[in-house]
């Protein structure tokens, strides 16, 4: 069988290798290098400083987690903000829900929402809804200028190291609670448990003790390293863990991933990871 080129992913010990067939867009920005693949079996992929962000095949499932179960976590959310998130992948589920008044990003680099403009608008078509306002820069600094003003904050960032460093730290944190309205959810790219334990540990502890409810959540995304990766869920007014609310039948139909008995799933761990979050409440 015809093979065409691979390319890795390789961090942290751990390789993930997809077959592409074209190099579609390469540039190195102010931030980070920007490069979108044409894979042979898995649409097309998008990855910046050699790590993957999303391929086609399953950027639902990240971005589905990433935007409704926050959604679902608050009972009246009108105005969310967004740090990272440069593919448009979260707000284009955010902008599914009719109520929402405002969606605000705050994104480091022009250039990958640029490159996924038009090399991704599957998912780019998120900046498309014209509640959208969107905000060039550093996340970090941008909630530390915001008190009280969102009613859910979401970081879709990049790993620590680069660009995306700051949104790691205790400092952020705090900031991302004092940006929060009364009520407020936040919800943060946290890696994943087998292959970075020690930053789950970290992020998990901040929330524990910073908020007054915590929980982390994993999702299945094949393609990120070892297929899974989590999201930590805080709040200072409200459980993470509301009634299971139903989701509309004309929206579910529009979703592969999230569902009600999912978003319950998430929170169920194996015994392992159990362990790491009770750990983190000491
Ligand atoms: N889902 C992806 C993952 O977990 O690998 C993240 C996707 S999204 C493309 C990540 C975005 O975060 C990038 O576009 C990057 O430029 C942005 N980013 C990194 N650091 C940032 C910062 N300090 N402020 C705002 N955006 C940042």
């Amino acid at each position: 069988m015809e093979s065409g080129k691979w390319i890795s992913e390789v961090a942290n010990g751990y390789g993930t290798t997809l077959e592409i067939t074209e190099h579609l867009f390469s540039k190195k920005s102010a931030f980070q290098q920007i490069d979108i693949y044409q894979t042979r079996k898995l649409g097309k992929l998008l990855m910046l400083d050699g790590i993957i962000q999303l391929t086609s095949f399953d950027e639902f499932a990240y971005h589905e987690m990433m935007a409704h179960l926050p959604f679902y976590t608050h009972p009246c959310p009108e105005k969310i903000l967004v740090i990272g998130g440069g593919d448009g992948g979260v707000l284009r589920e955010l902008a599914k829900h009719p109520e929402l008044k405002e969606l605000h990003i705050c994104e480091i680099d022009a250039d990958v929402i640029a490159a996924c403009r038009q090399f991704l608008p599957e998912t780019a078509c998120g900046f498309d809804d014209p509640r959208v306002a969107i905000h060039i820069g550093d996340g970090s600094k941008f909630v530390r200028e915001h008190k009280n003003e969102f009613d859910i904050i979401i970081v879709d960032s990049t790993d620590p190291g680069g660009p995306g460093e700051p949104l790691f730290g205790e400092e952020f944190y705090l900031d991302l609670k004092a940006a929060l309205r009364p009520g407020g959810v936040i919800a943060s790219q946290s890696e994943s448990p087998y292959l970075l334990p020690d930053i789950v540990l970290r992020l998990n502890t901040l929330t524990n003790k910073l908020f007054k409810f915590a929980d982390y959540a994993i999702m299945q995304v094949p393609t990120y390293p070892t297929g899974q990766i989590g999201m930590c869920i805080a709040s200072d007014a409200r459980d993470v863990h509301p009634q299971a609310s139903e989701v509309p039948e004309e929206l579910q139909k529009t979703l592969r991933y999230y569902s009600p008995l999912a978003r319950c799933g998430s929170f169920g761990h194996p015994h392992f990871v159990s362990e790491l979050l009770k750990k983190a409440k000491q």
